[in-house]
């Protein structure tokens, strides 16, 4: 089925980015503040929540699912949450963002659950890095999540890299070398400014311009067309063709243009736009309205005329969404 979920910019709806927790072992430097306050459990989607609100989407055109938070393997339950979505009719697929720290237990129960693509965050090879930036992170349990997801068989997978000038940037080419000698894939993203982490976000800005030249001193890229139905742009290596290399560039190349997605808080806020706070109240329709989905269909529908053309980040300094990473559906 077409998408009956269309902006007022004529742009189709059909990708839902699902946050199922905002809970996380880790703390990265570039998502959440060392302290955090958690949502209390009343203010969180029940599972059964997420699942009504993962078919009422399926059944009006989105036929593509992440889920992601938080740290999404932290949920308990999240196996029989996939396991459900992914059979929805109409999906094409199931995917997850996960930090890896799960994955030496849970790679397989997911793979046969039916998410079909991870994408695994990973900032740093070095294991002192490696915990800097994650502030609580083990590395070697990481790389051992990683090894269990490429045994489990998924029909992809990505690592991300936030990339920031002084953490990790030296080592573009170590996180390709590791990605490329593995078959995988690698996006390099430009950190955005969400919530307030205690530091200026400019002073560690590196473009995805800078990153591609760094890995043009190493290998010969090719250019790429293809599209993830994400934000990313795509190059891929000359001796290596099985691994794509992204940019993610909120700032030195908006993407908002072909946008086709929603982001669902787990506090069931649905998000417009990543880079805006307007969001639709989906929890207290759900609750309100046990039995029928009419109301948050139409909700949706109104809320969608508002979603904006497009984000503006700046690298001032400022904070100019107060919402953290981990509580957007990242
Ligand atoms: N915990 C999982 C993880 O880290 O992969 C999923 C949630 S996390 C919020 C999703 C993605 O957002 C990660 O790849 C992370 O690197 C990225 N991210 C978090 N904060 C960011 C920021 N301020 N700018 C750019 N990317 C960010
Ligand atoms: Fe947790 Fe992912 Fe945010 Fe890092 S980026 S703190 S792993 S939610």
């Amino acid at each position: 089925m077409d998408s009956i979920l269309q902006d007022g910019f004529g742009r189709s709806i059909d990708y839902l980015r699902m946050s199922v927790t905002d809970r996380c072992d880790f703390r990265c430097v570039y998502c959440m503040a060392e302290d955090m306050t958690f949502l209390p459990r009343q203010q969180v989607l029940e599972l059964e929540e997420l699942y009504r609100l993962a078919a009422l989407f399926v059944g009006n055109g989105v036929k593509k699912i992440r889920l992601t938070g938080g740290e999404p393997l932290v949920r308990q339950g999240i196996v029989g949450l996939c396991e459900k979505i992914a059979v929805l009719p109409g999906l094409r697929e199931l995917v997850m963002t996960s930090n890896g720290s799960q994955l030496v237990r849970m790679a397989q129960p997911l793979a046969d659950a039916g998410v079909k693509r991870l994408n695994i965050s990973l900032d740093s090879l070095d294991p002192a890095r490696f915990r800097a930036i994650t502030r609580t992170g083990d590395l070697a349990q990481v790389l051992a999540g990683i090894d269990a997801a490429v045994a489990a068989g998924f029909a992809r997978i990505k690592l991300n890299t936030v990339v920031m000038q002084g953490r990790n940037a030296a080592e573009v080419l170590d996180l390709v070398d590791y990605a490329v000698n593995r078959g995988l894939d690698i996006s390099f993203i430009e950190e955005m400014p969400l919530g307030d982490v205690g530091r200026s976000r400019g002073e560690s800005y590196c473009s995805s311009d800078w990153v591609r030249e760094r890995i043009a001193e190493r290998y010969s890229l090719l250019d790429s067309t293809e599209q993830s139905g994400g934000p990313a742009s795509y190059v891929r290596l000359k001796d290596f063709p099985e691994s794509r290399i992204g940019f993610i560039s909120p700032h030195s190349h908006n993407f908002c243009a072909s946008c086709n997605r929603l982001r669902l808080t787990v506090e069931g806020r649905l998000l417009l736009c990543l880079g805006h706070e307007h969001s639709i109240d989906l929890r207290t329709l759900l609750r309100r309205y046990p039995e029928t989905n009419q109301p948050l269909l139409s909700a949706i529908q109104v809320g969608l005329l508002h979603k904006p053309m497009r984000h503006e980040f700046s690298l001032d300094g400022e904070v100019q969404v107060l919402r953290f990473m981990n509580a957007s559906g990242g």
